[in-house]
C-alpha cells in the first residue's frame, strides 16, 4: 500500500499531500513532470528520466535545487518509505504559491506513486487504435504539465474506441498525447518523428534496440507514410510498445500487429530485464 507522497522535500501521508490553490501550477498551468515505473523496487532507466526531469525544470526556468544525484537519492526515499516493489512515480515541478498570482517565486516540488495496473493485453493482441488532430504542443522538448487537447478530445478518444490521439500538423506527424510514435515501412525499415516531439525514454530504448536488427531513420514522417506504412506502433513508459492497427478510418497493413512490432516489443522487455540485472545489489 503506497502510504506517502514527499511535497516540497517533506515525507508526508498522502491524503495529507496538499499544495495551496494559488499554485501557479493551477491558476496559470505552469508546470513540468515526469513518470516512471518501478519494477522490484527498482525505477527503470532512472538516470534518463532525472536527467529529462531536471532539464524540463531549466528550459522553464524553474530552479528545483536538486541535482541529479541528490533527486535520485529523493526517489529511492521515497520508494523506500512506501516499500512497494511495483510502482509509478509522478515528479511534479510548478511555479509554486505567487503573491500576485502570476511571477514565480519558488518552485512547488511534488512526488507522488501510484499502484500500477496490469496491461490490458487485447490492446497488444488485437492493436489499438488512434485518432488523429492537426495540434502541436507548446514547449514539445519539455515534459509539460499542459495536456488540455488530449483530456479535452477523450470523449471522442474513447467513443472510437481508441487509446490517445495522434498529433500532425497536416503534413507531417509528431506524436500522441502521451507516447511517440513508429512506423515501419514496407521493406522494413523502422521511422520515427524526431522533430518537435517529446523525447521519450521508451523511444530511446526502442531505437536502440532496433538499431541493432533494422536500417532506423530519425525524421519527419508524413501523413501520407503513416497511412502507407507495414506497421505502427506508439512507444511510453507505461504502454511501452503498443501495437497500432488503426488510425481514424485507415487500417494499417493488415490489420493485425506485425511482426516486426512484436519482436521490437520482446526486445524491448529484454532490455529491462538486463536493466533490472545490472542495478541488482548483491
Ligand atoms: C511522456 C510522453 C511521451 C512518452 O515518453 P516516455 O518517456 O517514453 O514515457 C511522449 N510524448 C509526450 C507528449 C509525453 O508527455
Amino acid at each position: 500500500m503506497i502510504k506517502y507522497y514527499n511535497i516540497n522535500g517533506q515525507l508526508v501521508e498522502k491524503n495529507q499531500a496538499t499544495v495551496h490553490v494559488n499554485d501557479l501550477g493551477l491558476i496559470r498551468g505552469y508546470g513540468v513532470f515526469d513518470y516512471f515505473l518501478i519494477e522490484s523496487g527498482q525505477p527503470l532507466f532512472i538516470d534518463d528520466y532525472v536527467e529529462r526531469f531536471i532539464n524540463s525544470t531549466n528550459l522553464m526556468q524553474l530552479d528545483l535545487g536538486l541535482d541529479q544525484k541528490s533527486l535520485k537519492e529523493k526517489i529511492f526515499e521515497l520508494i523506500d518509505a512506501n516499500a512497494v516493489e511495483d510502482a509509478g512515480m509522478r515528479l511534479v515541478c510548478t511555479g509554486g504559491l505567487s503573491d500576485d498570482c502570476y511571477s514565480p517565486v519558488e518552485p512547488s516540488f511534488m512526488m507522488m506513486m501510484y499502484p500500477v495496473g496490469g496491461f490490458s493485453a487485447s490492446k497488444y493482441i488485437e492493436g489499438a487504435r488512434l485518432i488523429s488532430v492537426d495540434y502541436q504542443r507548446d514547449f514539445p522538448e519539455v515534459k509539460t504539465t499542459n495536456y488540455t487537447m488530449g483530456i479535452k478530445v477523450l470523449k471522442e478518444v474513447k467513443k472510437a474506441g481508441a487509446v490517445e490521439v495522434l498529433y500532425h500538423d497536416g503534413s507531417f506527424v509528431r506524436e500522441s498525447v502521451r507516447a511517440n510514435i513508429f512506423i515501419v515501412t514496407k521493406d522494413e525499415r523502422i521511422i520515427t518523428p524526431g522533430n518537435k516531439i517529446l523525447r521519450g525514454i521508451t523511444r530511446k530504448q526502442t531505437t536502440k534496440v532496433a538499431s541493432k536488427y533494422f536500417p532506423l531513420e530519425e525524421r519527419e514522417v508524413s501523413v501520407n507514410e503513416l497511412k502507407e506504412a507495414k506497421e505502427v506502433f506508439i512507444t511510453s513508459s507505461t504502454k511501452r510498445i503498443m501495437p497500432v492497427v488503426q488510425i481514424d478510418d485507415y487500417q494499417i497493413g493488415n490489420g493485425q500487429p506485425g511482426a516486426v512490432t512484436k519482436k521490437l516489443g520482446s526486445l524491448f522487455r529484454a532490455s529491462v530485464e538486463n536493466y533490472l540485472q545490472s542495478t541488482k545489489v548483491s
